[in-house]
């Protein structure tokens, strides 16, 4: 006799991928809830298709004709590490990426929820109480 089906999801609802795509020495950064040759085929069907995207305009002109993605990160703060990463690079030589990650209203009200520690005394404090708690604590005035 059978016992309990359990059914096991594909990935957590929460946690994500930030990857990679090397085309010669450029880059592009991106990040998925989905497999990373799922995602991979995602970009090599819009490199066929003739996409005029950055990435793929590089991939043509260096004769690439297969995009992998490399994994970086695996985890919940995935659309931050992206965000991060991107931003970093944007705007250089290298960087294949046309702009930033847009973030939504639940996601920065959930950053805001985290605690950082403060540099100054090395308590956690939640980000959206770390100016006041600066203020109150260590008499530090934003600007
Ligand atoms: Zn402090």
């Amino acid at each position: 006799m059978l016992g309990k089906l359990f059914v096991i999801p594909l990935y957590n609802e929460s946690d994500g991928r930030v990857y990679k795509i090397n085309i010669g020495d450029k880059f592009y950064i991106g990040s998925t809830k989905m497999g990373l040759k799922i995602r991979a085929n995602k970009h090599n069907t819009k490199l066929k298709s003739g996409s005029k995207c950055k990435i793929y305009e590089e991939a043509r002109l260096q004769k690439v004709d297969k995009l992998y993605c490399e994994e970086i990160y695996y985890g919940k703060f995935y659309k931050d590490i992206e965000n991060e990463m991107i931003t970093k690079h944007l705007g250089k030589e290298n960087c294949l990426n046309m702009r930033v990650v847009k973030t939504t209203p639940e996601r920065r009200k959930m950053m805001l929820n985290k605690k950082k520690q403060c540099d100054l005394c090395g308590k956690l404090i939640l980000s959206k109480n770390m100016a006041r708690h600066k203020k109150n604590i260590h008499k530090v005035v934003p600007f």
